[in-house]
């Protein structure tokens, strides 16, 4: 049924909420993990000039090390915990809006699940769902499983980064 399961995830705490669920049914279905992040060089975290945004927008992460750096603990976080679980898993990073960096991404791989959260680093709990879970959400067709961080009593927003 699933060979390959997409994780997206910005790094956020939230975000890792998706991940034990996203394992769990790999496990089951001897599937291979994909773990996506996207740089959103408009997002507010990043203090970039002009001239940077385009570098990394070319792709050239390796001129800033503290991009590659947070798209490398982001990834390499749920990488570790799938490989743990002896899953095969795949990292990738991409640049651009990440509701569109993901569907694009889907679109040209075998991805048959995506696993994300329902918030990400901003996690306001007043909006149901966040921005990028909600755009995946309308904007495919594929199976996509979201996990309501709030669904879980130990979570709440000051703890969301
Ligand atoms: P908003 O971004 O609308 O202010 P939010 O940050 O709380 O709200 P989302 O960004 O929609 O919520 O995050 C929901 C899920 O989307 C995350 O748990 C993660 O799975 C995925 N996601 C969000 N941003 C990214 C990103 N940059 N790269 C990969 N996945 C992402
Ligand atoms: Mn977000």
């Amino acid at each position: 049924m699933y060979d390959n399961i997409l994780v997206p995830t910005d790094g956020s705490k939230t975000a890792r909420h998706a991940v034990d669920q996203a394992i769990d049914i790999a496990s089951k279905y001897d599937a291979t993990v994909h773990v996506l992040y996207v740089v959103d060089v408009d997002a507010t975290s990043y203090s970039l000039g002009t001239e940077q945004v385009d570098r990394i927008r070319q792709g050239h992460l390796e001129d800033m090390p503290e991009v590659k750096e947070a798209a490398d603990e982001a990834t390499s976080y749920v990488a570790d915990a799938a490989a743990e679980h002896g899953l095969t898993v795949k990292e990738h990073i991409r640049v651009g809006e990440p509701a569109r960096a993901i569907r694009k991404f889907v679109e040209d791989s075998e991805i048959d699940l995506i696993v994300m959260g329902s918030h990400g680093r901003s996690g306001l709990s007043r909006v149901v769902l966040g921005s990028v879970a909600e755009k995946v959400l309308r904007r495919t067709r594929l199976p996509v499983l979201i996990v309501d961080v709030h669904g879980e009593s130990d979570v709440d927003e000051a703890e969301a980064e």
